[in-house]
């Protein structure tokens, strides 16, 4: 115990509204409108707020629920070890989940994320290996890497945050009902990027189950992945190629966590760069929201939902994070000229790219 504190019994019980620790606080986080792009395209635009997560990120959801499935499931025991490949946020997620429940937590993640990133997970106690962002068939992936360290070493577990459809599922009990409660059962569209999927899985169906199919269900896709071929051409799987700057999603593959459901998805919405990254500017400049790039591909493809859906209609997104885990590429003129991004920014957003 720090200051020299023993541990005291509770002579009484508290009524104090307080949630639980870290995991009490995940989850429950508000919808935002978005009032100029709301105007613009006469719909309600609403984003919901998951950067106001306790970790930073929509990717809290899964970690505790990937954790509580394996706590349950008798798999991870006190003072085991929980393992993950991860593009950095669910990592972040799972250190912190790891540090309020007494687990150590090893990290594997590919070497192209933000130096922030790595830092706050060390930063968090969890060991990070950054291995080199190579192809899911390649064995040296940082998810077959997490796998295999996870089996090397007894008490472990490897999360699985792809194909582990406790992901998903953590977003069917939390994420599809909040929103749901939140709209008053009133939402035509809902949208979002995918990286495991499980967000847009497991969100999307507790929708379309609790709406009887009227709520649309919609794919937003960076470049270079392949899921809005997929999507549109009804199921053709083309080989990945081409990147985006937009860290943490596009996937190359049907994951467990999209499954099925991925059928059930209404369309989908390529979003170049140039769109994503200008959106990011619009957004703190007209909303004041600081948000990271998958949050603005977000909200560019709900107002092309909105234009396809027409006037009156209420589209949710998700607003993953915010932009303090990228602020040294996306606010840095020199990587957004590296990038060929400059002409992104429209000239009287230029002055926010201070760095
Ligand atoms: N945005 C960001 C910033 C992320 O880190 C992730 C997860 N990697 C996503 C969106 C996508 O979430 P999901 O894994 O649920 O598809």
């Amino acid at each position: 115990m720090p200051l020299g504190l023993r541990a005291v019994a509770l002579s009484r019980t508290f009524t104090t509204r307080a949630v639980d620790g870290f995991t009490g606080a995940v989850g429950n986080t508000p919808l935002i409108r978005l009032k100029k792009l709301s105007e613009r395209t006469g719909c309600n635009i609403i984003g919901k707020a998951e950067f106001q997560n306790p970790g930073g990120s929509v990717k809290d959801r899964a970690a505790l629920g990937v954790v509580r499935d394996a706590e349950e499931r008798g798999l991870l025991k006190p003072g085991g070890t929980v393992v993950e490949g991860t593009a950095g946020n669910t990592g972040i997620g799972l250190a912190h989940v790891c540090r309020a429940r007494g687990y150590k937590c090893v990290i594997f993640m590919p070497n192209t994320q933000s130096q922030e990133k790595i830092d706050l997970l060390r930063m968090l106690g969890a060991e990070v290996y950054p291995v080199p962002a190579v192809a899911y068939e390649n064995p040296q992936n940082y998810n077959h890497q997490a796998r295999d360290f996870a089996r090397g070493i007894p008490n472990a577990i490897w999360t699985d945050q792809f194909d582990n459809t406790a992901n998903a599922n953590a977003h069917y009990v939390s994420t599809g009902p909040e929103i749901w409660e939140q709209t008053n059962g009133e939402v035509d569209g809902f949208i979002c990027a995918t990286g495991t999927g499980g967000t847009l899985a497991g969100t999307g169906r507790y929708l379309k189950e609790k709406s009887n199919g009227r709520t649309q269900i919609w794919l937003a896709d960076p470049p270079g992945s392949v899921l809005y071929s997929y999507v549109s051409s009804g199921g053709k799987l083309n080989e990945r190629s081409g990147g985006s700057i937009t860290e943490g999603i596009g996937q190359g593959r049907i994951t467990n966590n999209l499954g099925t459901f991925v059928k059930d998805i209404d369309g989908a919405f390529s979003i170049p760069d140039v769109e994503s990254v200008e959106m990011v500017y619009e957004l703190l400049d007209s909303e004041g929201l600081y948000l990271g790039a998958s949050s603005a591909l977000n909200v560019v493809a709900a107002v092309k939902l909105a234009q396809k859906l027409g006037p009156g209609k209420t589209i949710a997104t998700i607003l993953c994070d915010g932009a303090y885990r990228y602020q040294s590429r996306l606010f840095s003129k020199a990587w957004l000229k590296a990038k060929g991004l400059e002409d992104a920014i429209p000239l009287h957003l230029k002055k926010y790219a201070v760095l």
